[in-house]
């Protein structure tokens, strides 16, 4: 660890920090490529909607402004789309803020904990420990489906935070909602359940497997959602947070006034105004799911049922090369997928769901790399 002659916490010194994803620039600089496809990320197949391009392009000239604080306008709009009241919504600088802020506002360091599933999204564990809070990791079953009972045994008097993701990354596994209601029912009052939907839109049946329906049933549950996926805004960074409204009130106190920007707060609100973009991005995501799921299987992969905007995998144990290995082979040849090394899980892949063309060349270099 390095010495420095003024205080760094030591949680910041002995920082492991988040793996993203190979940008497109770093892998057309490295191997001297004029065009790279990026399915590792989950960003949208079809891009930014036309709609929110124009709303960015129209309100860049107010970038001098500042946001109005608690962006109410923003916040209106995602009540009425979701029919859920005001004072219950938090907007983020991504989903990711809002973990951030949830793992600042509930738990005191030293004293509370946080429990989660391992592997799951890694900023749970990373934003625990940079602030001192205990983390449990409860592993999930060999099929990749939640250890619910497991989880429980981890909870105590002391779990302020328990986060599970439904749909899972990095596996793509969607629990029934009714087996969610159970666990969330079964949880003390004084934890709170996270349930991180990033990924929940791409859902074959959103319906049957959202708790966002549910919401007010559940006086200790919060969802995340964000507009990096479906929406096709990650660069933008926009995310919520459904909560108690004591705990949203709690966030509102803290949060940095002006994290959600104006370009981002006019984005958002275009966005739920552009159903037809929306529609076609989940049609995009579920027809390639299928067609992807079914090629990589008749390859020989092990496939690992999805629901999200992307797909794990396992190539076959018999081609002679490793998961890492067909990684470094796609990226050589401009096609960057997420080697899951950093899920602890260097055996796996993880490919978004691409274009009709993405997704064609993606298999016929996967079976270049697995021949
Ligand atoms: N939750 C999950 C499960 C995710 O995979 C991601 C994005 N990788 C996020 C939250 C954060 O999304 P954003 O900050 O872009 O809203």
């Amino acid at each position: 660890m390095p010495t420095t002659p003024y205080p760094i916490r030591p949680e910041v010194l002995a920082f492991d920090p988040y793996s993203p994803g190979l940008s497109i620039d770093e892998v057309r600089d490295r191997f001297g490529l004029s065009t790279v496809i990026k399915m590792a990320s989950n960003e949208n197949p079809l891009g930014t909607s036309p709609f929110v391009s124009r709303e960015i392009t129209h309100r860049a000239a107010f970038a001098f402004r500042y946001a109005q604080s608690d962006n109410p306008r923003l916040v209106a709009a995602l009540a009425e789309h979701h029919g859920i009241p005001a004072a219950n919504i938090i907007p983020g600088n991504g989903s990711d803020e809002v973990i951030d802020l949830l793992i600042r506002v509930c738990p005191t360091p030293g004293t509370h904990n946080i429990v989660a599933c391992k592997p799951s999204f890694s900023m749970y564990r990373l934003q625990s420990r940079l602030c001192g809070v205990e983390f449990r990791a409860v592993p999930l079953k060999p099929d990749f489906s939640f250890d619910w009972k497991g989880l429980r045994a981890a909870v105590d008097d002391k779990t302020a935070l328990v986060f599970i993701t439904t749909p899972d990354n990095p596996s793509g596994w969607c629990p029934p909602v009714a087996d969610v209601e159970l666990f969330a029912a079964s949880l003390p009052e004084n934890c709170l359940l996270v349930v991180d939907e990033a990924y929940m839109d791409f859902c074959r049946d959103e319906g049957a497997c959202s708790l966002l329906p549910r919401f007010s049933a559940f006086p200790n549950l919060v969802i995340l959602r964000t507009f990096s996926k479906s929406y096709g805004m990650a660069g933008i960074r926009l995310g919520y947070g459904i909560m108690p409204q004591p705990l949203a009130d709690a966030m509102r106190s803290v949060r940095m006034p002006f994290s959600v920007n104006i370009l981002a707060e006019s984005a958002g609100i275009a966005a739920l105004q552009d159903t037809a973009f929306y529609d076609l991005t989940l049609r995009t995501v579920r027809e390639g799911r299928d067609f992807l799921a079914e090629k990589l299987a008749a390859l020989g992969c092990r496939v690992y049922p999805s629901e999200a905007n992307f797909i794990m995998f396992q190539p076959p144990g018999s081609c002679g090369r490793d998961a890492a290995g067909i990684f470094e082979y796609l990226l050589s040849r401009g096609l960057i997928i997420r080697p899951l090394k950093s899920y602890e899980l260097p055996g796996h892949l993880r490919v978004s769901i691409g274009t009709e063309d993405e997704n064609k060349r993606f298999l016929s270099l996967l079976q270049e790399a697995l021949a």
